[in-house]
């Protein structure tokens, strides 16, 4: 007897009862979620173009202008080249390090003003008994033929090829072939200026970032604290004017010296120096930044009271306090000081968005959102714009009536609401009601907010099961029904003492379908053969969807029977559309919402609606019509799609496929539901069942909301105009998403109406009304303010990188839809320059117009833009296939930032001097072939990939530790777990695997990959620091070129 499933889902975040608020009759209102807000008029034009992605700028892929012409330019540039934070020093032999130097200290302005929203904590918390998920050991599966050998593909991504040997964008010549240019612990680094002669090198790389010389952090701009200005400046990159007296300095064309750019570029005995150099500087500061942020805001809860304050990072661990506004677990902004009106926004184009993850799921140390019942009448709501009580509403009139903090309309408090207000003119109650006193809570919906004033019935799962040849033949129909029989007893429920009432329902198809009664009074199933798939319909109503403790006899043995039944199967054909029709057409005829569960093979060539070709065809890469293979090549799934969404029938989509199958148009449905993709290439029992187990009941068992739709409201002066994820639109206004699960985010922009005033900040109030899994009707409320700044500095002061550059993917990914790649790319590259120039325009004190200065918050921009251009979707290698781009650029678009960051630059952790008995995960180091020692170790995951990099001279008792022999020769690079052996090491390594695992929403399948074998080139491809293979540049590269920017826009 099989325990049951492992892969635990997340915590349950889902809404507890608040008992004490009583229910009450009044009238205010019915809520329709349709009628669009009404908006008090619009001072200001709106233009679309207010976040630029497309500008004049020359393009990122362009040949750089002429070289400077003489190695006693170079020289003479380098020696004015300066690296560090410091004001420009005379160049010569001797000039200061950075390091020695305190933070350069311009644009300190006073930060904005912070208000405390909300006050303290509700006295009082009911105390909240978290349901237990199942947990089990891992079982295994003897059916599903062994396979005999096991192809070497990346999960998800193509088998590796050769590296194509692209020339760099940016290198022109012959690669420099020089030392590295090392900064020597307690020396200063010396310029690599001294005349013709090289400084002193040795040839290792720089220092290891955890490791950095007491430089970095010389240079690290101490961290926030509440109520002072950062420091705004964390670097400078910086070419003084050249030196008078210096010989053979030849004329700069516009008077001012070229920006070292260009000696990294042309001066090539000193590039690898240069480079080292730049490259050891920020990428320390890198490792440092979320090193430092752990270091100081780790400890200490973040309290969500404070309006303007920008969270943790996503890589600190954190508790978090609702005080008033949403937990960063649920939104998280690009910026926490919004410019005031729209010519500064426009003028800084830092764009203005939040991510939003209504049903994250929260560390097991934080409340979940209380459940607020109004009675009869339902939520308490805004007469005007309907924004839900919450704690920005003011009462007024001795607490008759209420004015609201988004439009600013008076409502009158309906009696059975009414309370006191003491002589702060807050409620007496107001900590005693989360609506009043808490960022996020759940209203209990009534009926009016139900699908044609119908209490909901309860959800239905239907598994669908493709039986083709390729399906059987791969193990995966006999994994997916030995799996069913267990899962189905772990179906969500929002009380783990009472079963759940999702009902389930099985089909099986090919070219045909076959449905299957599983009523509980039947001895054995019975199967009903549709073969007319032009028209679908379901043959059954009665004994299709059952309860699954009634019907357990009946579907075990169908489960049972099925492998058996198509086990000699020669059918290679399927269909798709009428197979995604059938289930929907099952859940109306169920009149519920639900989700289906596709596990599909191959491209659907068999004759049906939404029949596919091949269309596969790589010559389109990089040209102009490349756009055309992101879009689905028939209209038909898009149509599907919109009727899946009025029924409220999300999809969820696993491929097993071992060639093209079209990702980009069987990925509508799911895409356009809020639905998943989940793709095994060349799947293979033996080798991906356990991730694809773990995906799958991770799946089932998660926390979702049924038949959703999502509104956000904002005060007076901005509004949302723009949404990203998986979900339709039918109006500019409504986030429809027939299922919404805890994973799931929705990215939404904003742009000004209006001015913003800095007293009052801006308001955003997301509510999503869905349907919870035991078929109540609910409102999840999450609230947001932020400070309004009248100084481009503040803004500066107060965004967040990681959302930013979350953001920025979702647009870029959305727009290779429309646009070519290159223009996209270019649009990206030019706003973020944009960003930049504008912070060293108004915000840095006047310095030399060489340096590259970033803010604090943003010195990080830079490295993870690179990431997002050198991607897959943005920069393809010719190793990546069609459905692989198609896969990811479905995947980001409904990510969250902490999975956004890992994605776009994944986490390198050394491990060969791991310390057994901390808890603590080791320090990362950068993303650099240059960080990999050959007698180490290292972990590299990105969320969807985790390798296990073993360097050719790693010790003997190191691998005997970990592989249990003490020769490199001897490990296995197929093996897809570590073997358990007893000692510490080992023990805390597959630990550590075990806890990267555990935050990430996919299993990741793990792979060892030995130094200078053949899987080292997938490897290297995350490594996203260095130069790729497909022509992705280097940072260091990518930074001189974005400095170059940086200068035209300035100059
Ligand atoms: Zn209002």
């Amino acid at each position: 007897m099989r325990g049951p499933p492992t892969s635990g889902a997340p915590p349950v975040s889902g809404a507890q009862s608040y008992s004490q608020f009583g229910q009450g009759e009044t009238q205010n209102g019915p809520p329709p979620m349709g009628a669009p807000p009404q908006r008090p008029p619009v001072s200001q034009t709106y233009t679309p173009g207010a976040v630029n992605l497309s500008g004049p700028q020359p393009p990122f892929s362009q040949q750089f202008g002429a070289p400077p012409v003489s190695m006693q330019q170079m020289t003479n540039q380098m020696a004015s080249m300066q690296v560090g934070s410091t004001a420009p020093s005379p160049a010569g032999p001797g000039y200061a390090p950075p390091v020695s130097q305190p933070p350069f200290s311009t644009a300190q302005v006073p930060p904005g003003p912070t208000q405390s929203y909300g006050g303290p904590l509700p006295p009082t918390q009911p105390s909240f008994s978290r349901p237990l998920l199942p947990t089990s050991q891992p079982s295994t599966f003897p059916a599903g033929p062994p396979p005999t050998s096991t192809p070497s593909q990346l999960p998800g991504v193509m088998q590796p090829q050769p590296p194509v040997s692209q020339p760099s964008p940016y290198h022109s010549g012959p690669h420099p072939t020089s030392t590295g240019f090392p900064p020597q612990v307690g020396a200063p680094p010396r310029p690599p200026f001294a005349g013709m002669q090289g400084p002193p090198m040795a040839p290792q790389g720089p220092p290891l970032a955890s490791q950095g010389p007491p430089m970095v952090q010389a240079n690290h701009v101490p961290p926030t604290q509440p109520g002072m200005p950062p420091g705004p400046i964390s670097a400078s990159m910086s070419g003084p004017p050249p030196q008078p007296g210096m010989q053979g300095y030849p004329p700069q064309q516009n008077g001012e010296h070229q920006c070292f750019y260009w000696v990294c570029f042309f001066f090539c005995s000193w590039i690898k120096a240069c480079q080292s150099f730049i490259g050891w500087y920020f990428f320390s500061t890198q490792i440092q930044v979320i090193e430092d942020d752990k270091a100081n805001k780790g400890s200490e809860p973040f309290t969500t009271g404070v309006r303007g304050q920008a969270p943790p990072l996503v890589t600190t661990k954190f508790q978090v306090k609702d005080q008033g506004n949403a937990s960063p677990r649920y939104i998280r902004c690009t910026a926490y000081n919004m410019p005031c009106n729209s010519d500064m926004a426009k003028q800084s184009q830092v764009p203005l968005a939040a991510v939003i993850k209504p049903l994250a799921p929260l560390p097991p140390d934080e409340t979940p959102p209380y459940l607020v019942d109004h009675g009869e009448s339902g939520p308490i709501r805004c007469n005007r714009c309907k924004a839900y009580m919450c704690p920005y509403m003011q009462f007024i009139e001795g607490g008759r009536r209420f004015q609201c903090g988004f439009c600013s309309c008076v409502t009158e408090v309906p009696p059975h609401y009414f309370q006191h207000l003491d002589h702060t003119g807050k409620r007496v109650d107001c900590y005693d009601r989360p609506e009043l006193s808490m960022g996020s809570y759940e209203f209990m919906a009534t009926v009016d907010y139900c699908k044609n004033n119908k209490i909901p019935q309860p959800p239905a799962f239907i598994f669908l099961i493709d039986v083709s040849y390729n399906a059987v033949k791969n193990g995966m129909v006999g994994i997916v029904c030995q799996e069913l029989k267990t899962l189905l007893d772990y179906l969500p429920r929002e009380n783990p003492d009472v079963e759940s009432n999702i009902r389930v329902g099985f089909v099986t198809y090919n070219k045909v379908l076959h449905f299957y009664n599983v009523k509980a009074s039947l001895a054995q199933p019975q199967m009903m053969v549709v073969s007319d798939v032009a028209d679908m319909f379901v043959p059954l109503l009665d004994g299709f969807l059952v309860n699954v403790s009634e019907s357990r006899v009946v579907i075990e043995s169908l489960l049972d029977q099925i492998p058996e039944m198509f086990a000699d199967t020669r059918e290679t054909e399927t269909v798709f559309g009428p197979v995604i029709q059938a289930g929907l057409e099952a859940l109306k005829a169920a009149d519920c919402a639900g989700k289906l569960f596709v596990f599909h093979s191959s491209l659907p060539i068999a004759e049906a609606p939404g029949k596919l070709k091949n269309r596969e065809d790589k010559k389109l890469v990089g040209t102009d019509k490349e756009k055309s293979l992101f879009q689905p090549q028939v209209s038909f799934y898009n149509t599907l799609a919109k009727e899946c969404v009025v029924q409220g029938c999300c999809v969820d989509l696993f491929l097993f496929p071992n060639q093209y199958v079209d990702v980009a148009t069987l990925g509508v449905v799911p895409t356009s539901t809020g639905g998943s993709i989940y793709k095994y290439t060349y799947f293979q029992a033996s080798s991906d069942q356990e991730r694809f187990l773990n995906d799958l009941r991770r799946d089932v068992q998660k926390p979702m909301g049924f038949d959703a739709v999502m509104r956000v409201r904002t005060s007076t002066g901005i509004r949302a105009t723009d949404f990203f994820g998986s979900f339709y639109m039918s109006n500019t206004t409504d986030v429809e998403l027939a299922g919404l699960d805890c994973d799931k985010t929705v990215t939404v922009e904003f742009r000004h109406d209006d001015k913003l005033s800095e007293e009052t900040g801006a308001l955003m109030q997301c509510a999503v009304l869905y349907t919870s899994c035991s078929g109540q009707r609910r409102l999840r409320i999450h609230n947001m303010a932020v400070n309004c700044c009248s100084q481009l500095a503040d803004l500066y002061r107060n965004c967040e990188t990681d959302t930013v550059i979350n953001f920025f993917a979702k647009y870029a990914y959305r727009s290779v839809l429309s646009s070519p790649i290159k223009n996209v790319r270019d649009s990206l590259v030019n706003q973020c320059a944009q960003i930049l120039a504008c912070y060293r325009k108004n915000c840095a004190s006047p310095s030399s117009a060489g340096q590259l200065i970033l803010p604090e918050c943003m010195k990080l921009l830079p490295v993870y833009l690179n990431c997002v251009l050198k991607s897959d979707v943005l920069q393809p290698g010719a190793d990546i296939s069609l459905d692989d781009r198609a896969y990811l650029r479905q995947l980001v678009s409904t990510m969250d930032v902490s999975e956004s960051h890992v994605f776009f630059y994944p986490r390198l952790l050394p491990l060969q001097k791991l310390d057994v008995e901390s808890i603590s995960l080791p320090v990362a180091v950068r993303d650099s072939e240059e960080r990999l020692s050959r007698g180490g170790v290292y972990l590299l995951e990105n969320g969807l990939n985790i390798f296990l990099w073993v360097g050719v001279n790693a010790q003997q008792e190191l691998l005997q530790n970990i592989f249990g022999t003490p020769a490199f020769g001897q490990i296995d690079p197929n093996m897809t777990s570590l073997p358990a052996l007893d000692n510490p090491f080992s023990k805390r390594l597959r630990e550590i695997i075990e806890s990267v695992r555990a935050q990430r929403s996919r299993y990741m399948k793990l792979m060892v990959v030995k130094q200078e074998d053949k899987l080292e080139l997938i490897f290297k491809h995350f490594l996203v620091e260095d130069k790729s293979n497909n022509g992705g540049a280097s940072y260091v590269d990518f930074l001189c070129h974005m400095h170059k920017e940086i200068r035209q826009l300035l100059s």
